[in-house]
């Protein structure tokens, strides 16, 4: 039998493990997931272990994803350029990184690609997902300006200063979250999208952006928040007509390219999406995402 999991902390509540489990019985891999909780100080320990142990990949969830980038012997060009792992594939000794959520957020925006190439991007967060959320936009739309609204302005100012050498044709530019520049700059945009957890469960009366109202029906709007996959930032931009993409599919694309890398199969997502959407819809009713 083939060994994967997820290591992060906390990790109880990762919807990974039934994501590779139910691909695995659909397709009658001979495999199994299994989430793991690590502490920081324990990681390279736990990695040699997974090693000895022979699993053949795992996936990398906060806070471990920067850490991991010193504990492998090779890394893909994505994960070097956003400064994350996300996928660690174990095979002949070796250690490879890669990051899929740079794939996951341009599978979730691919149908909207005319309407992001030479357009501007608004994007609120600067941390670990914002990065390859930069990456993949530079690399894959080149859209002319992506605007990141970040809390600590600094932070965004770090992304830029990191991910510009890559920024062939696209600018960027750094300002607050509470900016009120922001406010006229949002109707400009053509998608916005939110890499913060403001909204997240039990928080969901939350908005990033308060509850300013600046969306219209020609823009996009993705929330990386999947729980709850209808968030306040969502309701308000589908309330002005906006379309709105859920986190819930990032998480299903990052997934499917983490299996497509080690097993080299499609992940049936089309079957799998409603088995996700019914744990999603049952967590909601217990309370506990
Ligand atoms: P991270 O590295 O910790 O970054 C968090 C970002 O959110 C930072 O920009 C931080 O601003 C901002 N932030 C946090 N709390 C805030 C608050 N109360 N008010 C304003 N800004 C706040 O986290 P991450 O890995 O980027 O993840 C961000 C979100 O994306 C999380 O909700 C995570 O679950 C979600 N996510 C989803 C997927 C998916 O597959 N759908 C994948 C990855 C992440 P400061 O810099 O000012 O602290």
């Amino acid at each position: 039998m083939k060994r994967f999991g997820v290591i992060g902390q906390p990790i109880a509540h990762s919807l990974s493990p039934l994501l590779h489990n139910t691909a695995f019985s659909l397709l009658g891999l001979d495999c199994s997931y299994e989430a793991f909780d690590i502490d920081p100080a324990s990681l390279p320990a736990a990695i040699r272990e997974f090693k000895d142990q022979g699993f053949v990949g795992l996936n990398v969830t906060i806070p471990h994803k920067e850490s991991l980038l010193s504990l492998v012997d090779e890394l893909s060009d994505e994960a070097k350029a956003v400064g994350a792992v996300n996928t660690v594939t174990l095979s002949g000794g070796r250690i490879r990184g890669d990051n899929t959520d740079v794939y996951g957020v341009a599978a979730s925006l691919e149908q909207y690609r005319s309407e992001i190439r030479d357009r501007i991007v608004v994007l609120i967060g600067a941390g670990g997902s914002a990065r390859a959320i930069t990456y993949a936009l530079i690399d894959r739309f080149a859209p002319a300006e992506i605007v990141i609204a970040n809390r600590t302005q600094r932070r965004a100012q770090d992304l830029i200063a990191d991910v510009e050498p890559y920024a062939k044709k696209t600018s960027l530019r750094a300002i607050s979250v509470s900016d009120e520049n922001l406010d006229r700059l949002m109707p400009s945009a053509s998608v916005v999208i939110n890499a913060t957890p403001v909204g997240m469960f039990p928080l969901v009366d939350h908005s990033p952006i308060g509850d300013r109202t600046s969306f219209h029906s020609n823009q996009v709007v993705l929330d990386l928040i999947y729980t709850p996959l209808e968030t306040r930032f969502l309701s308000l931009a589908s309330k002005c007509g906006a379309r709105t993409i859920s986190g819930l599919e990032m998480f299903l694309h990052q997934g499917a390219r983490s299996f497509e890398i080690w097993l080299g199969r499609r992940m049936p997502l089309e079957q799998i999406r409603p088995v996700i959407l019914n744990q999603l819809h049952t967590r909601k009713t217990t309370a506990k995402p």
